[in-house]
């Protein structure tokens, strides 16, 4: 342990000064002070939304390190807290999550419904498509996609802003294109996310000027070396090398960060991943002066490297907590900036899904029956094998995630065949807790109830949509990681219906807003409701699934009527 104590480098602070951002005036730190006017039902709309989602940031995290916060997530833990916030669906991927987030809706509406979907009808030989790709993109692939925000089927919250006024400037900025699009929606003004060459976005389009400044400090920032974070007190207990199940020499939990020069995989798995997203995102605010005009304006941000992070490490060891403390400062610096431009703006932060930790570490931490998937589940082989026993055409199975299809080959007896022999297999599995078809979802409600008393079929249903979805959906067990042996960049990760990962911190912080916590389940797609009211926004409530969610404490309420 190092004893004398290194003030850590922050990222955004270290990018802006590249990017000549004006910095945090000391005089304008964050200050509840007498002078502060208190936000009520008269005060006028904020000039700017900033919506921040944070990919893999579970209510677990949130608690665990709740305390440790003194920047920019203890502001925001200041100020209206809904700590059982839920991605209330099944599918609890990047893409699904993302997309109820500024929509409302959840992704059996949003269409979203994996990272992947198939579509048996493509042309392409896997059959698969990316969840933010244009199939119809002339030479696009599952592997090398045209991004596209396409397969969206609802607008977001930017859409609607601009939709009523078009000056409304909406900018979207992201680790990840499934993050900036599924939140930016088809409307943007500008989307970017990071890559080897520092930003990019969709094919054929330009990066503005400042947006190439920005790519080009990013880049000089991936091209340098990093020697690693030196290991704070806080982060101590957590400093155990975990060998992982299978791979000789394979560890983690004692990661520092360190990496080469030119290596984009440990940027973008790298607290310094976010500040270069946040630096971005206050540059591009800077340039367009958003939030100085007429209209509100809507900046989103999504920062990855937390799940990169929880990927490639888990989320108890050294490197979690690492990014954990570093999170909050890049953020406290961030909001700093905006502090000194005098603006007033309102933050929201979510997260995409939860997470939960590799099975190795937990069979250590009190979790003796962590394990991981067994390969025999994979759905090509199972295809496989139930082809040649019924002697069915192959490829008879294809599948990701949870979701699996039958091939359109089948005649309708032969569906039913094989579906009599895959059915009682899959569900004879001791790691499997249940098989659910697409015929029994498409006649289950979409649940009304509070999203932590759903039933798995309430959860399913939630991420069901009856264009999109395989023929029968498979949910896994409880503490079964979907990852049969553990790889590098991945040994653990999130996707099923159990709360570690669908439990997410919803956050609202402004200045003047009195905080107050609600322990009580909400649900991701309550924020656009919640967000739409705070400006004034119609909405066609009927094709919302969430609520307006009334941020001011006492009896006045922040939800107009229409919400
Ligand atoms: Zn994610």
């Amino acid at each position: 342990m190092e004893k004398t104590p290194v003030k850590p480098k922050i990222w955004t602070a270290a990018l802006a000064g590249l990017l000549c951002l004006s910095g945090p005036a000391a005089s304008l730190a964050q200050d509840s002070g007498p002078l502060v006017q208190k936000v009520t039902a008269a005060t006028p709309q904020p000039k700017l939304i900033v919506m921040i989602a944070v990919d893999q940031f579970s209510a677990d995290l949130f608690a665990e390190y709740r305390s440790h916060f003194t920047g920019g997530l203890a502001r925001l833990a200041s100020g209206v807290v809904f700590p059982s916030g839920y991605q209330a669906h099944g599918a609890t991927e990047t893409c699904p999550g993302h997309s109820t987030i500024l929509t409302g809706n959840h992704p059996a509406h949003t269409g979203i419904v994996g990272n992947n979907f198939f579509d048996l009808s493509a042309a392409r030989e896997d059959k698969r498509l990316y969840c933010a790709e244009d199939e119809t993109v002339p030479g696009t692939s599952s592997k090398d996609y045209a991004p596209s925000a396409k397969h969206l089927l609802v607008p977001t919250l930017g859409d609607l802003m601009k939709d009523r006024d078009p000056k409304a400037q909406v900018v979207s900025v992201s680790g990840k294109d499934r993050s900036a699009i599924m939140m930016g929606g088809h409307k943007a003004d500008e989307l970017m996310w990071l890559a080897p060459t520092g930003l990019t976005s969709y094919r054929g389009s330009s990066l503005s000027p400042v947006a190439q400044q920005a790519s080009a400090a990013i880049a000089a920032a991936i091209a340098a070396p990093e020697p690693g974070l030196t290991l704070p007190a806080d982060c101590a207990a957590h400093d155990i090398a975990i060998p992982l199940d299978g791979r000789k020499g394979g560890i983690v939990g004692t990661g520092r960060f360190a990496r080469d020069g030119a290596d984009f995989r440990a940027f973008r798995a790298s607290p310094q991943a976010d500040g270069a997203v946040l630096a971005a995102a206050a540059a591009l605010r800077q340039a367009r002066k958003m939030g100085e005009g007429g209209s509100t304006d809507l900046l989103i941000v999504g920062l990855s490297a937390t799940d990169y992070i929880g990927h490639g490490t888990g989320t108890e060891g050294a490197e979690m907590c690492l990014q954990m403390l570093a999170l909050d400062r890049e953020l406290g610096d961030f909001f700093a900036r905006l502090d000194a431009t005098g603006i007033d703006y309102v933050v929201a932060l979510t997260a995409d899904h939860g997470g939960h930790d590799l099975p190795e570490r937990n069979r250590q931490n009190g979790w003796p029956d962590a394990q991981r998937l067994d390969p025999a589940l994979d759905p090509e082989k199972i295809g496989k094998a139930v082809a040649e026993k019924l002697g069915l055409p192959e490829p008879l199975l294809y599948g990701d995630g949870g979701d699996y299809y039958l091939s359109r080959a089948l005649t309708p007896a032969q569906r039913k065949t094989a579906l009599d022999e895959i059915l009682p297999r899959l569900r004879a599995h001791p790691q499997i807790e249940a098989v659910v078809t697409a015929d029994q979802l498409a006649v289950h409600p979409i649940s009304k109830r509070p999203a932590d008393t759903w039933t798995l079929m309430d959860k399913l249903r939630a991420s069901y949509n009856p264009a999109r979805s395989g023929d029968f959906i498979i949910a896994l067990k409880p503490r079964v990681t979907p990852i049969p042996e553990p790889g590098i960049g991945y040994v653990a990760t999130h996707g099923s219906v159990w709360d570690y990962d669908r439990r997410v911190p919803m956050l609202f912080w402004r200045k003047g807003l009195a905080g107050f916590e609600q322990p009580n389940a909400v649900m991701t797609v309550d924020i656009l409701p919640t967000l739409a009211a705070l400006i004034g926004l119609p909405l066609d409530t009927k094709n919302i699934d969430g609520r307006c969610l009334d941020l001011l404490s006492g009896p006045e309420d922040s939800c107009r009527s229409g919400h």
